[in-house]
């Protein structure tokens, strides 16, 4: 049977769409077939990620609309083989699309695709319902900040009365020296508060903006950065391996590492 993932927070920014394209990549690399769903309607961005963005013709509307047919809007990803996009309308109203059409939708997807990755809008309204309709699993992203924590919490208790389980943990935007200063909420911290299973912890890493600017997912480097390392781990995870944490402590660049990033800028 597929499994049908919504990535969710509540709060905007805090890595939903990052954690989406880089899981959706490494998953398809481990030879899975996948598809992410935008369902970011009014603010689509996981089609500029993944770099596809020019290649969209169709989006998830026109197939509710029945102006086309779920296959013409779904967008191949030359890159990776196995993954595929349904991207989202930007133009609509986005109070359009109602529950049950998505998970109509979703459902369809999720014959054809061993996983279906749906990347959530901010926020608890109707964008959340629609995400959530046709999941039967979620991942919540938050980032170890009170704010996004208690909205995460929320976002938990809805999954909850939506009875969709398991909800497993992504803590996004890490920064090891801070959470060693007292500085930043630890993993513990935000695991405690949240009260569900932790699946991956993902360090601050500025190759993140790089690959995001660029639309190519941080998984798919030859040499993987931190964060690229810690993404590849949450999909071995999903996979149903057991892929030890390793030491937050060493999610953070090493005093040789940010050298030789300073040494690499100058010679620029
Ligand atoms: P959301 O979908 O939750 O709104 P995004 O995935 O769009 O969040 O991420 C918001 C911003 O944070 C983007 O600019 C992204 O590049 C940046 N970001 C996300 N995760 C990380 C990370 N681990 N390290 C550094 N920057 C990150
Ligand atoms: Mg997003």
């Amino acid at each position: 049977m597929s499994r049908v993932i919504v990535m969710t927070s509540g709060k905007g920014g805090v890595g939903k769409t990052t954690v989406t394209a880089n899981l959706g990549t490494a998953l398809a690399r481990l030879g899975r077939s996948v598809v992410v769903v935008d369902a970011d309607f009014g603010l689509r961005n996981l089609d500029l990620l993944l770099g596809l963005e020019n290649r969209v013709v169709y989006t998830a509307l026109e197939v509710i609309a029945g102006e086309c047919r779920l296959e013409q809007a779904l967008v191949k990803d030359k890159r990776t083989p196995n993954l595929s996009l349904l991207p989202a309308a930007q133009s609509r109203n986005k109070t359009a699309v109602k529950p049950e059409q998505m998970r109509e939708l979703i459902d369809k997807l999720s014959s054809s695709h061993d996983y279906v990755l749906i990347d959530c809008p901010a926020g608890i309204e109707q964008g959340f319902r629609n995400a959530i309709a046709g999941a039967n699993e979620a991942i919540i992203v938050t980032t170890p900040e009170l704010a996004a924590v208690r909205d995460a919490d929320r976002v938990v208790g809805l999954l909850e009365a939506a009875q969709i389980r398991p909800t497993r943990l992504i803590v996004n935007r890490l920064r090891p020296d801070m959470v060693a200063a007292s500085q930043m909420m630890s993993v513990e911290d935000v695991v405690e508060v949240l009260a569900i299973p932790l699946v991956g912890i993902v360090p601050e890493d500025r190759e993140v903006i790089v690959s995001t600017n660029k639309g190519e997912p941080l998984v798919l480097s030859s040499n993987p950065p931190l964060a690229a390392q810690a993404l590849q781990r949450i999909a071995r995870r999903l996979e149903g391996e057991t892929v030890d944490f390793p030491d937050v402590a060493s999610l953070g660049e090493s005093f040789w590492e940010r050298a030789k990033r300073f040494l690499n800028q100058r010679v620029i």
